[in-house]
């Protein structure tokens, strides 16, 4: 057990098929670059879905409008080709001013119905800030709420958003498993290799025109380090998972992917502030 005391679960899920959705092209990298790296290894097909554009994050006043969203999508795709993953979609909502409407919840429907995951990762829409130091972007906490008001109930209803199965014939989709990053009250771990590490950095360091990942290295194993202690295995990410296991009167819905293994830890403790993540 760590020094903080808190055990967190070990999470050995590997999903067929496995979709991140994140507020900005480089947040789906710092949540879950180094998990997409260690389950495309293992044989997951992975989407990173971006809803906003990106396009405002510059200082620069100069830019003509959409030349920066151009530069940010390249780059997410280019991150996530380190990753093996080569399904990047971006849902255009303008960066900065995303707010958990129909209209997003309805595009976020739609990618979960095209791409029928096993596992949702996106970000806690609960947390406002992380500590003294950093308040939570807005777009982040909308993605988030969009994102898991998209999985349960409306990619599950068919007469929700009825006009995708009608005109688009996508039928509705359950995901068994959402886990939330940048937790305000993370309870799992998911087990990393040094070289899903060394991916989410080279990842990383793709987004060149928001940031210079050299400075990132010490942190980012430092990070899964302590993770890694909190669970018992040398690297890990942490996340707040929910199981959405099918109901008594769901029982024709299938279950976990062939091999599946969830490896169930002491329970988790009550939510403590982390600070370790931008
Ligand atoms: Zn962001």
């Amino acid at each position: 057990m760590a020094e903080d005391g808190r055990r967190l679960e070990l999470f050995t899920v590997v999903p067929a098929r496995a979709l991140v959705v994140v507020a900005h092209p480089d947040d789906g990298d710092f949540l879950a670059a180094s998990v997409l790296a260690a389950w495309v290894r293992q044989g997951t097909r992975a989407t990173v879905c971006v809803v906003t554009d990106g396009d405002a994050g510059s200082d620069d006043p100069t830019l003509p409008p959409g030349a920066l969203a151009r530069t940010r999508l390249a780059e997410q795709r280019a991150a996530s080709a380190q990753l093996g993953v080569d399904d990047v979609r971006c849902l255009d909502f303008p960066d900065g001013m995303l707010e958990n409407t129909l209209a997003v919840r309805r595009a976020v429907v739609r990618v979960l119905r095209q791409v029928r995951p096993d596992v949702v990762v996106t970000m806690d829409p609960s947390r406002y800030w992380f500590d003294r130091g950093y308040l939570n972007h807005p777009d982040h906490r909308a993605a988030g709420a969009a994102t898991l008001d998209a999985v349960f109930p409306s990619a599950r209803d068919a007469r929700a958003f009825p006009e995708l199965l009608r005109e688009e014939r996508l039928e509705p989709h359950k995901t068994r498993y959402v886990l939330l990053g940048a937790a305000a009250d993370d309870d799992i771990a998911v087990p990393i290799t040094a070289e899903d590490l060394e991916a989410k950095l080279r990842a990383l360091g793709e987004h060149r025109s928001q940031f210079d990942a050299h400075d990132m290295a010490p942190w980012v194993w430092e990070r899964a380090r302590e993770v890694g202690l909190r669970s018992g295995v040398e690297l890990a990410e942490p996340y707040r998972l929910f199981d959405l296991a099918p109901g008594p009167s769901q029982r024709e819905e299938p279950g976990p992917a062939a091999g599946a293994e969830v490896l169930v830890g002491d329970p988790p403790a009550p939510p403590r502030p982390t600070t370790d993540w931008g």
